[in-house]
């Protein structure tokens, strides 16, 4: 029995970041595990704060100078021993400390002391029901019999209109009882069953060489349509034969509807569905599913991965190459490394997916270090669509100043004289992305983010895409005083806009950030589109990934160049990401589909090998670009970023610190620093940003340095400047 606890305080400051040592007393020897959440006495005052013991031992030095631990929460272990090693992994990978390490790992609702979201529910006691009863009570008998198990008391007394009493009455004598029900919002829905089909061959040799082999990692790159989902159940149900647990990840904005009801249909409603907009309590409610073992099949988005199964068979990454799998916020964990960590400590197998994998995961396959399974042809015997390229210029030239081109427009008209429904993709939302005066050149910017504001005609504002901030749209400028002022670049809503004026019989919807602030709208516009109350879709990468519709002939990409021009070594990568997934919703059905892409630079390669689906050229050139540049997967980028709302500040010390990093690395010939310079984004929400980059062999000694380096040198100034550290950040902006 162990008489000493290591604890990590429930306190963010990073000077707090170590294991203290606390005395067990008497009555708390034996109670305490390791990975149990605790009270401590914590500083000067002793103030009582939450803990959570990652060590413990019998010895220690000087014990009789040692608090000791207050109580323990003893209904279960918070964190696993397992996920113990990954905490402290983390913390030194990530350049993170143990607290944001264990705040990923456990639901936040733990900590606040949310109790488990349970609930009473109603059932009727067969055995007591007595043919003797009042018809007052026989009534409400056969009304809570029709619903049993289903509503709460005051539920019941609402939907019904039963008296609170009569239900209390018939409890008391036992023709109802209760029962404790941990209550799972998103189970409340009835999915209809979603059949297994045969899988073809393509399919089930991608299934038998995963299970067959006793490698445990692999990627399938699959065309858009080749059936992966189908291929994710049917490992997940060979897993459920096994009594093994799965958990299928998705990037966040796909986590639609159309996953969770393909899933729920096939495994039923056991399936724990788990991602962002979940409030404090459902999370802890779907994490104790998980830990208590009341689900073997997890699905979410990428916080999902720290589910606590205990014994995991799979993790499923679709669409891996997804920029969402990296956290922007402490700790800065990569999903996909993450799911390696753990198939290593438990030995699982980790399944990415895809019809663009990311370069660095391909690159890794033709390493040999993960196993490719490629699948060239869509399941259901479709064809892949037709693609067709318009030059814009030459639009320019025709006297057409229109968003659609001729070649857009006429499809357009067709598709809708067919019946047929038309998906049209913006990676932009709002009305005019920029916005500023003829006379003197005057650009309305964001006062606390210092970028150009998006105009939005539904509401007549400007507003700032960064933080939120709006501001009234004005016709007049603000600094000469003239009316010149002019809207330029579009968004979705002038695609919408738009629509009416040249197709005024088409009914149209549009799904980006702005129709989805409501908790159940995605779902909603998801299902007016399938269910055919629109002809045409209009949207931003909302809309790219995941959705199958069969009755989409058309896809029309308004604006290809918009990803292409952003200042980040991955822009390629991302623009032919985009274009391939969003081309890949068009022609799912009998009829064959049609994708016109309208951009500016038709002879980019990114665009040029989207459009014949020529993933491997598309690579080939990449690969050298990353290459010739030193950029991952043949380095890494570990990036420094300060920012401050005193800019003079922010200047000196992060000067400072670059003649530090200089001094101290100077030595070392296999990395490069880069900057200081300001950000890309230089102002945002207040703050202004600079950033320094360290580019090539870095591994975690060497992260550490540097980690002790900047930590070191700003002590002075950590009240006053924010310190984010990288390593490959999704972007550099
Ligand atoms: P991906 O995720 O690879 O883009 P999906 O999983 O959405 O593709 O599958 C595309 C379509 O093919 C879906 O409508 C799916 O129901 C269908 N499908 C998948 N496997 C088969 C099969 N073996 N036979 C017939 N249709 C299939
Ligand atoms: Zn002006
Ligand atoms: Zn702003």
């Amino acid at each position: 029995m162990f008489k000493y606890a290591g604890v990590i305080v429930n306190n963010q400051s990073i000077s707090l970041d170590k294991i203290f040592t606390y005395g067990i007393p008497d009555k708390l020897i034996g109670k305490i595990k390791l990975g149990s959440m605790v009270k401590v006495p914590f500083g000067r005052g002793n103030k009582i704060i939450d803990g959570f013991v990652l060590q413990l031992y019998n010895e220690c030095e000087n014990p009789s100078r040692l608090k000791e631990v207050v109580s323990v929460f003893e209904e279960f272990t918070v964190i696993s021993d397992k996920d113990i090693k990954l905490i402290e992994i983390m913390r030194e990978k990530y350049l993170c400390t143990y607290l944001e390490c264990i705040k990923v790992i456990i639901p936040t609702g733990i900590i606040k002391g949310i109790s488990k979201k349970s609930k009473e529910l109603i059932y009727v006691n067969n055995e007591l029901y007595d043919e003797t009863l009042k018809d007052n009570y026989k009534q409400i008998y056969s009304i809570i019999q029709n619903n049993n198990g289903m509503y709460s008391k005051s539920e019941l007394s609402k939907l019904f209109n039963i008296s609170l009493s009569s239900i209390n009455t018939m409890i008391k004598h036992k023709l109802l009882s209760t029962e404790d029900t941990i209550v799972d919002r998103f189970n409340t829905k009835d999915y209809s069953e979603y059949k297994p089909k045969i899988l073809n061959e393509e399919q089930s040799s991608v299934v038998k060489n995963i299970l067959g082999s006793n490698k445990n990692l692999f990627l399938i790159h699959g065309v858009t349509g080749s059936g992966k989902t189908e291929i994710y159940m049917n490992l997940v149900n060979e897993m459920i034969k096994n009594e093994k647990e799965s958990i299928i990840l998705v990037p966040e904005i796909s986590l639609t509807p159309q996953m969770v009801e393909r899933f729920k249909g096939r495994f039923g409603k056991n399936i724990a569905v788990f991602h962002s907009r979940l409030s404090d309590g459902e999370r802890y409610d779907e994490w104790l599913r998980v830990k208590n073992g009341r689900v073997k099949v997890a699905i979410g988005a990428r916080s999902a991965i720290f589910l606590p199964f205990r014994n995991l068979g799979i993790i499923v990454i679709d669409e891996e190459h997804e920029n969402s799998y990296k956290s922007d916020s402490d700790p800065k964990y990569n999903t996909l490394e993450i799911a390696e960590l753990k198939c290593n400590l438990e030995g699982c197998k980790l399944v990415l997916g895809s019809a663009t994998p990311s370069i660095e995961n391909y690159y890794r396959c033709l390493k040999g270090e993960v196993q490719l399974l490629t699948i060239n042809n869509r399941a259901d015997g479709a064809d892949m669509p037709e693609v067709h390229i318009v030059d814009m210029r030459q639009e320019l030239l025709k006297n057409n100043k229109s968003i659609f081109s001729e070649k857009l427009y006429e499809e357009i008209e067709n598709a809708l004289n067919n019946k047929e429904q038309i998906i049209l993709f913006l990676n932009r939302r709002g009305f005019s992305t920029f916005v500023s005066c003829r006379k003197c050149g005057f650009v309305f910017k964001c006062l606390d983010c210092d970028i150009a504001l998006t105009y939005h005609s539904k509401g007549d504002f400007l507003e700032c895409h960064y933080c939120g901030k709006r501001y009234k749209a004005l016709k007049v400028c603000p600094k000469c005083g003239s009316n010149y002022v002019k809207y330029f670049g579009i968004g979705t809503e002038k695609v919408e806009e738009e629509i009416k004026v040249k197709f005024p019989n088409a009914r149209t919807i549009r799904m980006d950030f702005d129709t989805t602030r409501k908790k159940n709208s995605h779902e909603q516009i998801y299902n007016d589109f399938k269910d055919g109350k629109a002809d045409i879709l209009v949207g931003t990468q909302m809309i790219a990934k995941g959705l199958d519709f069969k009755n989409v002939t058309l896809v029309g990409v308004i604006a290809a160049d918009i990803s292409l021009n952003l200042p980040d070594f991955r822009s390629g990568e991302k623009t032919f990401q985009l274009i391939t997934q969003v081309g890949g919703r068009a022609g799912r059905g009998k009829k064959k589909g049609k994708v016109i892409v309208q951009t500016y630079n038709p002879e980019n390669s990114s665009i040029k090998y989207s459009l014949i689906n020529d993933y491997k050229s598309f690579y080939k050139e990449e690969i050298s670009i990353r290459e010739n540049m030193g950029y991952p997967p043949f380095s890494k980028i570990l990036s420094i970023n300060l920012s401050s709302k005193n800019e003079q500040l922010l200047i000196k010390n992060i000067q400072l610190l670059a003649i530090k990093l200089n001094n101290n690395l100077k030595e070392n010939d296999k990395i490069g620093i880069l900057g200081p310079s300001p950000c890309l984004l230089s102002k945002i929400k207040e703050y202004f940003r600079w950033q320094i980059l360290i580019k090539g062999e870095i591994d975690n000694i060497l992260a550490l340095k540097v980690k002790n380096i900047v930590y070191d040198c700003l002590q002075e100034v950590y009240n006053d400047i924010r310190i984010s550290l990288d390593i490959n950040p999704s972007n550099l902006l």
